[in-house]
């Protein structure tokens, strides 16, 4: 468990030695309090960083000052983060960026976050501070902003994407009605958002368990439109998800299911620059969108291995899901019999997959006396044809053969 161990205890106590307290916040709490398992540590102190700081490297603990400007200092000991915030207030804000001022008021600081289950302290001593009546809301799963759901959103219109992220992952019942009808008057102001922080906050809603049933809701409220207008095919998304939820209990691909919403390569194109995705990424949605008429689920073993040895094995698992999840887009329910046996035997074929290689290469071309230029390349990729179609068996000596007999 994170609060009892050792290494966070003792970064708490020597930032609280000489006075002041450093209270848990945020996901840390609210997962604790759900019993889910705590991604990062944050925390909130009414000690000031520069001193935080001190405290925590006379300690012989590592500080790093990741946001001083902020009051942020992160201590860093056996493996373990905790990241330490002074106690502020947003001043003013347009929307985007927040100037602020230091308090040692609690109850302030939990009034500038975002939703009220974000909003508790833990003490290190084991007590529970709710300035803003976030239990209330972890114990029922409503997603609720802190204070007046308008003006929060119009102080930073991501918090209008946090509401559904968090929803999608901690929501039990409806969101909020305020909030809801805040989130639907405020999101044209999506746009104005930088695309990388549309991003993040979309990846992370994909990555929730059932992220569909939020997609719908975001159509609903007009929400969608403008957060992610090429999103057309939820119902892909509520199948592939069906269909790979034991698979991905563990750790769910919000790329690939961004995927599924999408209706093609142009599409994925748009959005890849619009939010800024790495090449990877890029790379990754533009091959999950090309049609998929290469996947032919009455397609033989051979076939298979063709295919295969042609898109690599990840591009190859990622087509053949999107694929079923497309026909079960069109059969609602629970995954039926059909859907089950054709998506497994297909994605076998991946399994252990080993990518076979040409037993020939341009030096044996050479060899045979064949001169250097594009007609090597030509040659070796009619012998790469062949070996194919003979389901990659033929070995070196047969390879040399062909090689010979097409080059003569
Ligand atoms: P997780 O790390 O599990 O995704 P988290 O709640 O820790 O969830 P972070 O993005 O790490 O989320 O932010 C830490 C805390 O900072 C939040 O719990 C919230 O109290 C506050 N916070 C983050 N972003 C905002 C924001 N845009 N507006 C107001 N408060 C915010
Ligand atoms: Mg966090």
């Amino acid at each position: 468990d994170w609060v009892s161990d050792p290494a966070v205890i003792s970064i708490m106590q020597a930032a609280m030695a000489g006075g002041g307290r450093v209270r848990f916040v945020g996901g840390c709490v609210r997962n604790s309090l759900m019993r889910l398992p705590v991604a990062d540590i944050d925390a909130a102190t009414d000690v000031q960083a520069e001193e935080v700081m001190r405290r925590i490297e006379a300690a012989g603990i590592r500080a790093v000052p990741t946001g001083l400007d902020h009051g942020t200092v992160t201590a860093v000991k056996d493996h373990v983060k905790v990241e330490i915030t002074t106690l502020r207030v947003d001043v003013e804000t347009d929307g985007r960026r927040a100037r602020i001022a230091y308090t040692d008021d609690w109850a302030e600081d939990a009034k500038r976050r975002d939703l009220t289950m974000n909003a508790l302290f833990l003490d290190p001593d084991g007590t529970l501070y709710d300035p803003v009546g976030g239990l209330a809301d972890i114990e029922t799963g409503r997603v609720r902003f802190v204070g007046e759901a308008e003006r929060r959103i119009q102080e930073d219109v991501l918090r209008l994407l946090r509401f559904f992220r968090f929803h999608a992952h901690y929501g039990r019942m409806a969101p909020d009605e305020e909030g809801l009808a805040a989130c639907k008057r405020f999101a044209p102001l999506l746009p104005n958002l930088a695309g990388e922080r549309i991003r993040d906050e979309l990846l992370k809603l994909l990555a929730a368990r059932d992220p569909a049933p939020t997609f719908y809701l975001m159509r609903q409220a007009g929400v969608l439109s403008h957060a992610l207008p090429e999103a057309t095919h939820l119902r892909r998304l509520a199948a592939l998800t069906l269909l790979t939820g034991e698979m991905e209990e563990a750790a769910p691909d919000p790329l690939r299911r961004l995927a599924s919403i999408l209706p093609d390569a142009k599409a994925g194109k748009e959005v890849a620059t619009r939010l800024r995705l790495s090449n990877a990424e890029r790379d990754r949605l533009t091959a999950m969108l090309k049609p998929a008429a290469d996947i032919d689920p009455a397609a033989g073993p051979q076939d298979r291995r063709r295919l295969l040895y042609a898109i690599g094995d990840e591009t190859y698992r990622d087509l053949v899901l999107l694929d079923w999840a497309r026909r079960l887009a069109d059969q609602p329910g629970a995954v039926p019999a059909w859907v089950e046996a054709g998506y497994r035997v297909q994605l076998a074929a991946a399994d252990g997959w080993v990518r076979p290689k040409l037993p020939v290469n341009g030096e044996d071309a050479m060899a045979l006396g064949i001169p250097t230029g594009p007609a090597v390349g030509k040659l070796l990729k009619q012998v790469e044809g062949w070996w194919m179609e003979a389901d990659f068996r033929p070995d070196r000596a047969a390879c040399l053969a062909r090689l010979k007999e097409l080059a003569g």
